[in-house]
């Protein structure tokens, strides 16, 4: 069932309403009527059972995607490359001359070559879609009239769904509440310009979908405010459903190594085969015979030809990927696993990436009184202690001098002991409380476990907190005091304002407004205050600098300020616009919250720094709380720079690029400016990973070389747009993410070391044997076996070697460095003639000793084998073995274990030993053969040894692994 009607949906639920209803549209009823036909209820949402019963009822809310490739269709891909093709044909030719058994086994091996392909290929798709897993969309939902998260798989129509600026709407859903709500639909309707919501029903004729304000569609965004609404539609029933089969996938894009390594690959080709016919041509001229020339020929170009390169980087990405995710940080693009490893500075935020967003409210600042609140995490379970009299000299008493904070508290208590207010609460303390918690969305709910939470902010969350201590929960204030309108938060404004019914006798009007948000920001826009007498009296320039004071000294010990204004109306305000309600505000106080920085952030950044990257800080908190966090983490060091938004604002971009690499603090920044701090990073050629959560965030998490965006705070737009997502929002994870990024490629070079110093080692023993006039040392069916067994399993344990040592403590890789940099390009080319020399001399000896051509044979593929396995632990880094422990990477030791067996049991077995065309060895040809084949490790190590003492003696570093 591709696509029902609005109104088919609906009669599967209630077919009666249905059928009156049924030619209306979803944008044409009241929201009560969109929710009687869906059987639901817009306040309370679906119950947990029934959104299950109807999730089995309608499948999944998600677009169809192409089914995964079969692995038949794989092994079909594989079998169709060209010099598999051109093998089936020696295959065919060979059995043509009569040879049928050489000829059925290189049709075994070339089938077992193109399955070990397959699996390679669905390892790496399976890695890729693993991935997809963790990183599905999210919605907010209220079920059991609770507001939860689910997948957003999980929805079902009558769901009713809160969404805010930054969320991609899960389902096609008719608004029945909204806040200033707006959403950008050009990915349904093409207009780029954000359309304004409404909950209102749209009674008259039928209108197109971009005009139909009161719904709003599956994949589309909302750019700003907040609103609820009641899913009608889900899954391939929804618009962009109904469209979806003209939506290609997007396929993953092949990063640029792997573009690069396609092209390496063609090239290495082209040398390859070029070789291949100077061997063939020599083999003729030598006299060798026409077919075993060819068949050698043809088998020596399969083996020399790199052609598993691709798929053995592609899971050696992919499985570091998911080790990555196994530590919280989810890669969105393959590509940016390469890009990790050359970061240069990592811009953060600084509220929940390099603090623990557990924000307490540790004081109330008001002018007739300070409070110092108690009490630890999201319990509802503290006290306010009055620290400092009302009157005119007030001042806040700072932390650190807890005994003045007892002394003047407990004459605070006295003072207020005569008045008579203790016991209930101070007028400005308890103004403070009901304001702060009435303009906050966030709840305060109850685990399983008794443990409590915070749904929605932190920084609300904090206040809901501090007012339920004191015993004003959010339900009863919801009740006393209902909300009739509200402009939603957002970080460029820095502030929020909702409006409530109020009793007239307390408040003196029917309709009050409660502003919070930056200090700085709202006292602005104050002209009265509430003064030290309780009365609200005009707001003098000294009276605004004594608050802005008093903000600067909470601040200065790391703590996150915010200001609560207020404002009294005859009637609700029609226009819902920062510019229409938030000025003339009455200041009524300071709530100082505590936010402490993350344990583990401090050693992150001290790693960080000893790896070559600068951490940098961007947060639109106060100049003064971020300097005293960055000081704390070790971000801002004597003589950094600190620029706010407002010195942003009046630079220029070359001003701009002037002071970037100074500054390591940005202070009351909006998302915009982000933007423009990456560009003038990149100006610099610096690789900058820049984090974000919201929905205006996404240009700048876009421009950045690494755009990392938070699992647990960030909008599903930030992630979109992201390279990387933080499951933890901790900045301790893109370090760790760097690590596993330079680890990832380094274990990439290494698969490319080990796999073509191998090929290049085969191409060498055959050349020089045929050009000498020796014959082939090996036969075509032992070359092929080389290429399946000896090169497969060790290239793929290489790339799961752990982190080698030190790897964050050297710099960066530059971002224009090739693959071969470093000397390993040398390193390929010597190391290779050294095992082709190796299995020449085997071979070579068995000759001169007049061993049967079988026998030399069997000792030049038993040396070619064992010293190209001895040779893969010779790349797992620039140390010596012994340093890097024999046995540390237990997946080599597998593969060298199973390597070997198989090379043993082609010469021991004997029905295999006919078909490899071997012969059993004396203890003295094992002797040389071993003996040469370990020559591989021992005179690597001694170069090893020799470069690591001159690098010692020069001070230079070692080539990289
Ligand atoms: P960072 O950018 O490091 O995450 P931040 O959380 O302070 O820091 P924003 O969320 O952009 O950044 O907040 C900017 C400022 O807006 C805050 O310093 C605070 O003063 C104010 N603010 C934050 N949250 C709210 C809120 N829910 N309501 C009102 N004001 C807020």
């Amino acid at each position: 069932m591709l696509s029902t009607p609005a109104s088919e949906a609906s009669a599967a639920i209630l077919p009666e309403v249905a059928n009156v209803q049924a030619e209306k549209k979803w944008y044409q009823r009241s929201a009560q009527e969109v929710a009687m036909a869906l059987n639901s209820n817009l306040k309370q949402g679906l119950e947990a059972n029934e959104a299950t019963k109807r999730r089995g009822e309608y499948g999944p809310n998600q677009l169809q995607e192409p089914p995964p490739r079969s692995l038949i269709q794989m092994i079909y891909s594989q079998i169709k490359e060209v010099l598999v093709l051109i093998l089936i044909a020696a295959a065919i030719i060979s059995a043509a001359l009569g040879e049928i058994e050489d000829s059925g086994v290189i049709l075994v091996i070339v089938v077992l070559n193109a399955a070990l392909g397959a699996f390679q290929e669905s390892r790496a798709e399976q890695a890729l879609r693993a991935l997809k897993k963790l990183t599905q969309p999210m919605a907010k939902v209220l079920r059991d009239g609770r507001p939860d998260q689910v997948p957003a798989a999980d929805l079902v129509p009558g769901d009713v769904v809160l969404l805010e600026a930054g969320d991609y709407v899960p389902a096609d859903a008719r608004l029945i509440e909204v806040a200033s709500l707006a959403a950008d639909e050009s990915a349904l309707t093409g207009e780029s310009v954000p359309v304004e919501k409404t909950a209102e029903v749209l009674s008259g004729q039928e209108v197109t979908l971009g005009d139909q304000k009161n719904m709003v569609f599956m994949g589309t965004v909302i750019t700003a405010g907040r609103g609820q609404a009641i899913v009608v539609d889900t899954g391939m029933r929804t618009q962009i459903g109904r469209i979806a089969s003209m939506l290609q996938q997007v396929e993953q894009e092949p990063t640029p190594l792997q573009r690069r390594l396609a092209e390496l690959g063609k090239y290495l080709g082209v040398i390859a085969l070029a070789v291949v016919a100077v061997v063939f041509i020599a083999g003729l001229l030598r006299g060798e015979e026409l077919l075993e020339m060819f068949m050698t020929s043809v088998s020596l170009a399969v083996a020399a030809v790199p052609e598993g390169l691709p798929a053995v980087v592609t899971i050696v990405l992919a499985l570091g990927v998911q080790r990555m995710s196994r530590r919280q940080a989810i890669i969105r693009k393959l590509a940016a696993v390469e890009t990790l490893g050359t970061a240069t500075t990592i811009c953060s935020d600084k509220t929940g990436t390099l603090t623990k967003n557990e924000m307490t409210v540790a004081q109330i600042y008001t002018s007739e009184g300070v409070w110092k609140v108690t009490g630890v995490g999201y319990a509802p379970r503290g006290e306010f202690i009055a620290v400092v009299h009302s009157g005119p000299e007030s001042k806040p008493v700072t932390e650190g001098s807890e005994e003045a904070v007892d002394q003047t508290g407990e004459k605070a208590a006295q003072a207020l002991d005569a008045t008579g207010i203790q016991g209930s609460f101070a007028p400005a303390l308890e103004r403070m409380l009901i304001g702060g918690a009435l303009a906050s969305d966030a709840w305060l709910t109850q685990d399983n476990h008794g443990h409590y939470r915070i749904v929605g902010d932190p920084t609300e969350g904090a206040l809901v907190v501090a007012a339920a201590k004191a015993g004003f929960t959010r339900e009863g204030l919801n009740r006393d005091y209902p909300r009739v309108g509200e402009v939603p938060f957002d970080s460029d404004r820095k502030m929020m304002t909702t409006f409530h019914q109020v009793p007239p006798d307390r408040f003196g009007a029917p309709v009050v407004s409660f502003t919070k948000g930056a200090p700085d920001i709202v006292l602005e826009r104050c002209q009265s205050w509430y003064g030290p007498d309780g009365e609200v009296a005009p707001l003098n320039d000294a009276d605004k600098q004594k608050l802005l004071e008093a903000n600067s000294k909470l601040a200065s010990q790391g703590m996150r300020v915010l200001a609560l204004a207020t404002r009294s109306w005859l009637q609700v305000p029609e226009e819902m616009s920062s510019e229409a309600v938030e000025s003339d505000m009455t200041f009524v106080g300071l709530f100082a919250m505590q936010d402490p920085a993350r344990p583990e952030v401090a050693r992150a950044v001290e790693v960080s720094r000893q790896a070559g990257i600068r951490p940098v800080m961007i947060t639109g908190d106060h100049q003064t709380t971020a300097v005293a966090i960055a000081k704390e983490i070790g971000i801002y060091r004597p003589g950094d720079q600190v620029l706010t938004g407002l010195d942003l604002e009046r630079a220029s971009d070359e001003e701009l690029e002037a002071a970037v690499l100074k500054t390591s603090v940005y202070a009351r920044v909006s998302p915009h400016h982000k933007l423009r701090i990456v560009k003038a990073l990149r100006a610099h050629q610096q690789v900058v990973a820049m984090t974000g959560d919201g929905v205006n965030d996404a240009p700048a998490l876009r421009q950045a070389d690494i755009g990392v965006a938070m699992g647990i705070t960030g909008t599903e737009v930030a992630k979109e747009a992201s390279d990387m997502v933080l499951m933890d929002d901790n900045f301790a994870t893109i370090v760790n993410a760097i690590e596993e990024g330079r680890t990832i490629y380094a274990n990439i070079r290494k698969t490319i070391h080990y796999l073509l110093s191998c090929n290049i080692g085969e191409i060498v023993a055959i050349f020089l044997a045929i050009v000498i006039g020796m014959g082939s040392p090996l036969t075509p069916i032992q070359i092929l076996w080389l290429n399946l067994v000896t090169d497969g399993f060790p290239a793929l344990a290489l790339g799961l070697e752990g982190a080698e040592k030190g790897v964050m403590q050297r710099p960066p890789r530059g971002a224009k460095e090739g693959i071969f940099a470093g000397g390993l390009g040398i390193q390929i080319g010597w190391q290779g003639i050294l095992i082709g020399g190796l299995s020449f001399t085997a071979y070579a000896l068995a000759i001169a000793g007049g061993r049967s051509l079988v026998e030399a044979h069997t000792m030049a593929f038993l040396t070619m084998s064992l010293s190209q396995l001895f040779h893969a632990f010779n790349v797992r880094g620039p140390m010596s073995l012994v340093k890097m422990g024999l046995l540390s990477n237990r997946y080599l030791v597998g593969a060298f274990g199973l390597s070997a067996a198989l090379q043993l049991a082609v010469i021991l077995v004997p029905p295999l030993r006919e078909i490899f065309d071997t012969a059993l060895l004396t203890a003295s040809d094992w002797l040389i053969v071993v003996g040469l084949s370990f020559m591989s490790i021992v005179v690597v190590e001694v170069v090893k040894a020799f470069t690591g003492l001159r690098a010692s003696q020069t001070g230079t570093s070692v080539p990289l692994g």
